[in-house]
């Protein structure tokens, strides 16, 4: 088949949810990929920040098929040997105590959503609780995680959606305060925020909101599934800040292409929430995803990637900054890491679609926002590569 024919078949069959690029995935190999005519793609997207290891890791993919052939999948109704490694592993390197594996980030959000819930109902006895959401923010795409998105585009045909969700201004902490009563339970709010536009929490916002939680004994739930994993230098975006969530969400890079999630808590949070009855999953947590999440966490310390992320980062920035000064349609620099947004006054659809042509793939946020979201193994020259194709792709506006 030709492109337009597999595009034709998946358009025939798919339900029309994505617009998408016209762009075929064949295979993917280091930090690029190729399409079914065979031509290459330097990547900057990652899979939506998912695939860290890119696409060669011998180790990841061997665990994988390992796991395979052994058994994917058994049910919560037994132990399987993979999901308590990675468990262990996750724990450790996310100073939390506790954790359940779901499918999905969107999945991760509802999980923590309850624990806070639930918390608060064994504290006090009884429900009624509310959250505290912020603006802008991404929490993904069920009605729980919705009800705490800030962006009415996304909310407004399923409303009504979950009550007791107030929202207050990101990074505007008066604006936090304003909205708590006896009955708020948690604050949920993205570490660096994605799919807003890339904004970075102030330290100092999160740092006083973890106090306002402290005073009250409200849960702080920082989402970490787009700017943890080691994407901001930190294996979770949080540690760089110092400042401890009680509840965390990952997801997307987890198990680096294997569909897996996890909500995490500390002990004090565990010990008063969810309790058997109140919360499972048929798949979560199975065999194969464990082997996959295992794996990534051996990855990330024999490569050191968060180390390798604080060293490349200030490459990125460097030469992000240098287009800022470059062109006029660029006025900004955001995000930390390698989670950088490029603030830009041209349409950012037009221009990600054009980078493709150019052998570029980068994605947008918000609506004028163009994400980088890299493999976190990219080395310098990747850099070059994307700049070299960024600017063949800007001049053609
Ligand atoms: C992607 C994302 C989600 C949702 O994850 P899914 O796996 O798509 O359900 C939630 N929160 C943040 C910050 C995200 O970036």
């Amino acid at each position: 088949m030709n492109k337009q024919e597999y595009i034709n078949q998946a358009e025939n069959a798919l339900l029309h949810t994505y617009n998408r690029f016209s762009f075929v995935i064949d295979h993917g190999e280091d930090v690029y990929l190729f399409d079914t005519d065979g031509k290459k793609y330097l990547d900057f997207a990652a899979g939506i920040a998912v695939n860290s290891l890119g696409y060669s890791d011998d180790y990841h993919k061997r665990a994988i098929q390992n796991q395979v052939e052994k058994v994917m999948h058994v049910s919560n109704l037994y132990y399987n040997t993979p999901i308590a490694e990675a468990a262990e592993k996750l724990l450790k390197v996310s100073q939390m105590d506790r954790v359940f594996f779901t499918n999905s980030g969107a999945e991760a959000i509802e999980g923590a959503l309850k624990t806070a819930k639930k918390y608060a109902y064994t504290k006090t006895g009884h429900a009624n609780h509310e959250i505290i959401a912020m603006e802008h923010s991404f929490h993904g795409r069920s009605i729980g995680a919705l009800s705490v998105t800030g962006n009415a585009h996304y909310r407004e045909p399923f409303e009504p959606l979950m009550g007791g969700v107030r929202f207050a201004r990101f990074n505007d902490f008066e604006s936090v305060k304003a909205q708590v009563n006896e009955n708020t339970c948690a604050i949920i709010l993205e570490t660096v925020q994605g799919e807003g536009g890339i904004f970075p929490a102030d330290t100092e916002f999160l740092k006083s909101v973890r106090a306002l939680c402290d005073e009250k004994d409200i849960l702080l739930i920082l989402d970490e599934i787009q700017c943890g994993m080691g994407r901001t230098g930190s294996m979770f975006a949080w540690q760089g800040y110092g400042v401890k969530p009680d509840i965390m969400t990952s997801a997307k890079a987890l198990g680096c292409g294997v569909p897996v999630g996890a909500f995490l808590m500390t002990e004090k949070v565990a010990q008063s929430s969810l309790v058997p009855g109140d919360h499972g999953t048929t798949y979560g947590g199975n065999p194969l995803v464990g082997a996959a999440v295992s794996a990534v966490l051996d990855r990330y310390d024999e490569l050191s990637l968060c180390e390798h992320v604080q060293q490349i980062a200030p490459y990125l920035d460097e030469k992000l900054n240098a287009l800022v000064q470059k062109y006029d349609c660029l006025t900004e620099v955001r995000g930390v890491g390698l989670i950088k947004g490029l603030v830009c006054t041209l349409p950012v659809g037009q221009v990600a679609a054009k980078a493709l042509e150019n052998g570029l793939i980068i994605i947008t946020a918000g609506s004028d926002v163009l994400r980088m979201v890299p493999p976190l193994i990219i080395k310098k020259e990747h850099i070059d590569e994307m700049v070299e194709k960024l600017e063949q792709t800007l001049s053609t506006f």
